[in-house]
């Protein structure tokens, strides 16, 4: 006679990634939503994503202040101040160990408590986070030689009096629509253009045009990226100029340099939009002291939310 033993393996170990949901802590493979959940049926949720870099939050606190106004505009409610919200975060973090990490944290409407109901106030919001190893928008071997993006010709960005891109969001039709499209010229990623012809973002990123010694970057009709909020500040310091305006897409060719801020990733340099090809295709001179500059502020104690690992 034989028998067999039915061996099952649980995989406790969290590096590749762990959740917070309603005060538990579980592998990122097991975080799941309801699929009735109006995050899900409606893209009715908003979330924000800050980075850890070398064991600390960067900049926390103006993520979690962007990510209380978006759910104030949504009018969602995590149940959680901004204190207990820090907190899950924390915990997220030193389980998992990361010290490098892509950290989201999100607000979902939730599941209708009312069967039948279509009152988005009878729903129980859903705030939840999770973490994973650092994520770059761009691949940074593609970042370190310069990105070629392509301007979407089949989609514009959503109208900001449609969908707010202030509220980070999971309105990505136009940036999925988009991605194919660059993909299939070809490019790393791509930007997309409002309805009147003028600059706006990426999926995942702010854009900025550099001409001599001044930086333009879009005032409307995006998010307001942190990174870009850093990048504004750095270029304070630094005795740069800021134009903070519509950018045509005319203009924005005539550019010396281009970049992109981003969370995953910081500055990183574009050496082509389309046909056209900026300094020399290789990174250009501005860029490159604002992408050193982004990692220096990282370092900085001030800057610096460290995460209590248990090691
Ligand atoms: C997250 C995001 C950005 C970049 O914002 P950061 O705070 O710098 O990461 C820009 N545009 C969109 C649409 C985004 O979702």
């Amino acid at each position: 006679m034989s028998s067999t033993v039915d061996v099952r393996v649980t995989i406790s170990d969290l590096s590749n990634g762990a959740a917070w949901m309603g005060g538990r802590l579980m592998p990122i493979s097991e975080a799941a939503l309801p699929v009735t959940d109006w995050g899900l049926i409606h893209s009715d949720i908003t979330y924000d994503v800050v980075p850890v870099l070398d064991g600390a939050f960067f900049r926390l606190p103006h993520y979690l202040a962007r990510f209380r106004r978006s759910m104030d505009e949504l009018r969602l409610d995590p149940g959680l101040s901004d204190e207990e919200m820090e907190d899950a975060l924390q915990s997220l973090v030193a389980a998992t160990g990361l010290r490098k990490a892509y950290v989201a944290m999100v607000t979902s409407r939730g599941v209708n408590q009312v069967p039948g109901s279509r009152d988005p106030r009878d729903c129980k919001n859903q705030f939840f986070a999770w973490c994973v190893p650092y994520v770059h928008v761009i691949r940074p071997e593609i970042a370190e030689r310069g990105a070629h993006v392509h301007i979407a010709k089949t989609v514009h960005r959503i109208s900001p009096g449609s969908v707010n891109p202030k509220v980070k969001n999971y309105h990505w039709g136009d940036f999925t629509k988009g991605l194919f499209e660059a993909k299939d010229h070809g490019a790393e990623t791509v930007i997309l253009l409002d309805d009147d012809g003028n600059v706006t973002e990426g999926p995942g990123f702010n854009v900025f045009a550099v001409k001599g010694r001044t930086l333009v970057t879009a005032e409307s009709g995006v998010l307001e990226g942190i990174s870009r909020q850093t990048v504004l500040d750095i270029a304070a310091e630094q005795g740069l100029e800021i134009e903070i305006r519509a950018l045509a897409l005319s203009e924005f060719f005539e550019s010396d340099e281009v970049f992109i801020t981003t969370s995953g990733g910081g500055v990183a340099p574009v050496t082509r939009v389309d046909d056209r090809i900026f300094s020399n295709d290789a990174p250009g001179p501005i860029t490159t002291a604002l992408h050193k500059a982004y990692f220096e502020w990282a370092a900085r104690p001030d800057n610096r939310t460290e995460i209590s690992y248990r090691d």
